[in-house]
């Protein structure tokens, strides 16, 4: 049944952000992509929720094991790969090839018309090489993001198309680049906000932000930035989980209007980040 934007319809599932108008940017994190079951669990939920939707995957550790078996050493600093030549084709066939189309396979059995991406195609998302820094490290071929194309995802999603976006970028003169999927992840919803309601969802293996990250009791049902920054300063919060939450922040301060941090089974559980 076809909703109109005056009915103000909300889902099956209650979340305002997929009723009619809106649309909902699943972002599906490393661990869980390398997880079949994990995946199963997170691409069961995916295919629930109603209305449009993008699902937003990395796949870091999946080209670790590629390019080791390959011989290509993988070099990290700070938790961010390096991408020189040889580890460039090695993400770009296993994001974009690899993860990608089985995420798309399993989406497609799951009855949703799923289209793998990534930020290259159809000119989706713009990047520049991210410069040498001032301590002097060359991260390669990783792209910092300039611009994102709403209205082209619009038109995907209005189509009834899934996308499925795999985190590579380009700059414009021929070159492709390597980029954080939390990153591509918040500015595909941040590009949507622009039209509809969008809502961000980042999904890992545990139940969201911890004040523990060794228990998962620990749940912190609502982070403020003040809290975040307190909590990256004593150390609770730390490494992956603060370029994602730096995201989630700029998500929502740039008109996405519900972020959260959560488990693959739990859509409408886990941290939700506020506004102030
Ligand atoms: P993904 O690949 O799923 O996008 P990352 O590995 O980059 O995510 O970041 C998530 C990781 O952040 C978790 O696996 C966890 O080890 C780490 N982390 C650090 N601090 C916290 C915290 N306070 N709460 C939850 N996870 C945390």
């Amino acid at each position: 049944m076809k909703e109109t934007d005056n009915q103000q319809s909300k889902s099956a599932s209650g979340n305002p952000c997929e009723a009619a108008g809106s649309v909902s940017v699943i972002k599906v994190g490393g661990a869980v992509v390398e997880d079949p079951a994990q995946l199963d669990i997170l691409l069961d939920e995916f295919a629930k929720i109603e209305g449009p939707k993008v699902l937003v995957h990395g796949g870091g550790r999946s080209a670790t094991k590629m390019a080791a078996q390959l011989g290509i050493e993988s070099r990290m600093v700070g938790g961010r790969r390096i991408t020189d030549a040889a580890m460039l084709d090695v993400v770009t066939m296993v994001y974009a090839g690899l993860v990608n189309k089985n995420i798309v396979a399993k989406l497609q059995a799951r009855g949703i018309n799923a289209l793998g991406l990534t930020g290259t195609d159809l000119n989706l998302i713009r990047a520049h090489r991210r410069p040498i820094t001032p301590e002097g490290i060359d991260f390669g071929f990783v792209g910092d993001v300039d611009s994102a194309d709403g209205s082209t995802l619009h038109q995907l999603l209005a189509l009834g198309i899934t996308p499925v976006i795999a985190p590579l970028t380009h700059d414009g003169a021929g070159h492709l680049l390597n980029t954080n999927a939390d990153t591509i992840a918040q500015t595909a919803a941040t590009a949507l906000a622009s039209s509809l309601a969008s809502s961000l969802t980042f999904c890992f293996e545990l139940p969201g932000v911890l004040r523990d990250p060794a228990d998962p009791a620990s749940l912190i049902p609502h982070l403020t930035e003040p809290l975040f920054r307190a909590l990256v300063a004593d150390g609770t919060i730390s490494g992956g989980m603060i370029p994602k939450l730096e995201n989630a922040f700029k998500a929502i301060h740039d008109g996405v209007a519900q972020v959260r941090i959560t488990s693959t089974g739990d859509l409408q559980g886990g941290t939700v980040i506020m506004d102030n």
